[in-house]
């Protein structure tokens, strides 16, 4: 079959302008018998090489389907992209063919799974299934394949790689299986990488750990980091800036440094009260009211309205745009600045 221009992704360097990789009003669907799920309402973010941007979000918000999006690893059906583009140095990945976007998934674009005992194969060697990427991608033979599984065990600091490349998953601790996941997908050196929920099974000590992995491996290679947690407390040390996703919108983007500073959502400053503080000892907890919104049936207006204690009239009805308080912050609340000032 004749190669089209969208078949073949610009070489480094010619995408000038152009972010490393930009979602762009990107809309996602679920045609279900029960209705069209709308998981994905419009989301836009960039990402450049060396920068960490955090999605953060409840369950549901839409944080993970875009990165399956990005990797072009949905169901379609039943899932469906009805507008966006997602575009990797210039190139819409969407309008790529299935040939091509192969080539980008793994090689250029990579994910982490938050699962890594599901994700890696029980009866396989840690070391023959890290290898199988040298061999499959790069025609290495075994021998070259598995040295290389060693480097890559070493350099995401297994203990010991030489002796335990031959060790099943089984074999492994949590942490330590979540850096032989690591180590598969950094294995062919991409230039964005997806983590979704890296640390979420793991305890507060080995989510450290595996942050300050990623963190050095980032700076090593000066990937671009795209980082998808619920847990605002996991990224304050590691990102550069955060998309705050609720009912597949972003309802705030800013630089770290101002989110922690004074959020200008009333769900952003609702996610960071939410963080356990050592100096609010034998208090409650606060925990935003309510549940996420039903994607079947969105509320009308403003979808954190059912949940939202600055909520006035108008926020049931209108729907807020992403307000743009300055060139790097947004916020999709009709009453950012009494958020912004602290007035409730
Ligand atoms: Fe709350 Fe209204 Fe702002 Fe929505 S628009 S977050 S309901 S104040």
């Amino acid at each position: 079959m004749k190669k089209t221009s969208a078949d073949v992704l610009p070489v480094e360097g010619v995408y000038g302008d152009e972010p490393l990789l930009a979602v762009d009003d990107l809309h996602v669907e679920f045609r279900t018998r029960a209705g069209i799920v709308r998981a994905v309402n419009g989301v836009s973010y960039t990402v450049n090489p060396g920068e960490t941007l955090a999605v953060l979000g409840e369950s549901g918000s839409g944080k993970s389907v875009t990165a399956q999006a990005i990797m072009g690893i949905l169901d379609m059906p039943p899932a469906h992209i009805p507008h966006g583009e997602i575009r990797f140095k210039g190139t819409d990945l969407l309008k790529l063919s299935e040939e091509a976007r192969t080539q980008v998934r793994g090689q250029r674009i990579a994910m982490i799974f938050q699962d890594a005992l599901s994700a890696l194969n029980p009866v396989f060697t840690v070391g023959w299934q890290i290898s199988e990427m040298f061999r499959v991608h790069r025609g290495m033979s075994k021998a070259d394949a598995m040295k290389k599984a060693v480097e890559l065990m070493d350099r995401v600091r297994i203990p010991a790689a030489r002796q335990r490349v031959n060790d099943y998953p089984h074999q492994f601790s949590g942490g330590m299986r979540q850096r032989i996941m690591i180590a598969m997908s950094i294995a062919l050196d991409p230039e964005v990488l997806i983590a979704d929920e890296p640390t979420t099974a793991l305890d507060v000590t080995v989510q450290a750990q595996i942050m300050d992995l990623l963190a050095d491996l980032q700076r090593e290679s000066q990937m671009g980091l795209i980082l998808i947690t619920h847990d605002l407390g996991v990224v304050a040390d590691v990102a550069d800036k955060i998309a705050v996703m609720y009912a597949g919108r972003i309802v705030e983007r800013a630089s770290v440094h101002d989110i922690y500073r004074a959020p200008a959502h009333p769900y952003t400053k609702g996610l960071l009260e939410s963080i356990p503080r050592v100096d609010l000892k034998g208090q409650d907890l606060y925990a935003i009211k309510g549940l996420p919104p039903n994607l079947l049936e969105l509320p009308t207006g403003c979808a954190f309205h059912p949940r939202c204690p600055y909520r006035q009239d108008n926020c049931v009805t209108d729907v807020p745009p992403l307000y743009q308080i300055s060139g790097t912050r947004g916020s999709a609340c009709h009453y950012w600045r009494e958020v912004l000032d602290g007035e409730r």
